[in-house]
C-alpha cells in the first residue's frame, strides 16, 4: 500500500462510520492496560492518525489490548506471528536524502516523507506478556468537575454554565456549557468540555488554527478536530468523554463528510492537529 491508498483507505472508513453513526467518538472508551494503541516494544504511544487507526482497529475486534509491534520488531523479541494474521497500515514519517545535482555544489539535504508500514495486534503475536491492568495517574481523579476547572485555570479560559446550547467563542476566549445537570451523565458533560477546550487550543495565542464561517469547509474542519481532541484525550488520560453532547453533531456529519470526500489528506490533518491539541490538554491536566 502507498501513501495515496491509505489516504483514500481511511477517509473511506471514516466516511462509511460517519453514515452508519459509528464514528470512533460515538463509543464509550473503556479498554484494560493503554486508553491508547502504544508499540508493543517500546511502550511509546501512535499518534494522530494512526492512534485513531490502531484504535478503531482494536475496537472492531472488541480487544482491549492496544499494544502493536512491526514484523521485524516481533523477530527481534522472538514473537512469532500467528497464521493468518493480518498487518494493520500505518504511516511513518522517515527521512529520505535528497541530492540536488543541478548546481556546482551538489548539496544534500534531508527530507521526512510519509510511508506505509504495517504493524500486527499484540493479540496476533505469540510469546508476548499477558496485558496488566495500568493505574491510573494519581494527579488527577478523572472527575469532569476537577477536569474543568484544572483546564480552566492553566489554560486561563472562563467556563460560563447556564442556557441551553455550548459554545467556545474565540473573541471572548470563553466557553459555554449548559449546567451539569442537564447533560444525561457525567460522560456526555465531559465529552462536551473536552469539545469545547479542543476548540480553545486553537485561538491564536494557543495552537492558532484557523476557525472558519459556519457552513464553510474551515468550520467544519474545526469541528472535525475538536471532535477527535475530545476522542484523543480520552484516550490518552482513560476517562471516558461521550459524545452525546450539547453541540449539534447531526448537522455536522454532511459537512465531514463533504470535506473528507475533498481532500483525502483531510483526515490525516485533522488527526494531527488534533494531537497537538490533545498534548496541550493532558500537559495541563
Ligand atoms: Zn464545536
Amino acid at each position: 500500500m502507498n501513501t495515496q491508498e491509505f489516504y483514500a483507505q481511511i477517509t473511506e472508513k471514516m466516511i462509511h462510520a460517519l453514515e452508519s453513526g459509528t464514528a470512533p467518538w460515538t463509543r464509550p472508551w473503556k479498554v484494560t492496560g493503554d486508553g491508547a494503541p502504544v508499540n508493543a516494544l517500546t511502550g511509546k504511544p501512535y499518534r494522530g492518525v494512526n492512534a485513531l487507526n490502531l484504535s478503531w482497529h482494536a475496537l472492531s475486534m472488541g480487544e482491549p489490548d492496544m499494544r502493536y509491534a512491526t514484523f521485524k520488531q516481533a523477530s527481534e523479541k522472538g514473537w512469532k506471528i500467528r497464521a493468518g494474521a493480518k498487518g494493520i497500515p500505518i504511516l511513518k514519517l522517515v527521512t529520505v536524502t535528497k541530492k540536488n545535482e543541478q548546481e556546482e555544489n551538489p548539496q544534500k539535504s534531508d527530507l521526512l516523507i510519509p510511508k506505509v508500514y504495517y504493524v500486527f495486534s499484540a493479540r496476533d503475536l505469540e510469546g508476548v506478556a499477558a496485558l496488566e491492568e495500568k493505574p491510573k495517574p494519581a494527579s488527577w481523579s478523572g472527575k469532569a468537575e476537577d477536569i474543568r476547572s484544572k483546564l480552566s485555570s492553566t489554560l486561563s479560559v472562563s467556563v460560563g454554565h447556564g442556557g441551553g446550547r455550548a459554545f467556545y467563542s474565540r473573541s471572548d476566549d470563553r466557553i459555554q456549557v449548559p449546567l451539569e445537570g442537564n447533560f444525561e451523565n457525567e460522560e456526555a458533560y465531559l465529552g462536551t468540555l473536552l469539545h469545547e477546550f479542543g476548540h480553545a487550543t486553537g485561538h491564536e495565542k494557543r495552537l492558532n488554527r484557523a476557525f472558519g464561517v459556519y457552513g464553510d469547509s474551515v468550520y467544519a474542519f474545526e469541528e472535525l478536530v475538536a471532535e477527535m481532541t475530545s476522542l484523543f484525550v480520552g484516550m490518552s488520560t482513560g476517562i471516558t468523554p461521550d459524545d452525546k453532547h450539547f453541540e449539534n453533531h447531526a448537522a455536522y456529519v454532511d459537512s465531514w463528510i463533504q470535506v473528507l470526500e475533498k481532500d483525502k489528506k483531510a483526515l490525516v490533518r485533522a488527526s494531527k492537529q488534533a494531537q497537538y491539541a490533545c498534548d496541550l490538554l493532558v500537559v495541563n491536566l
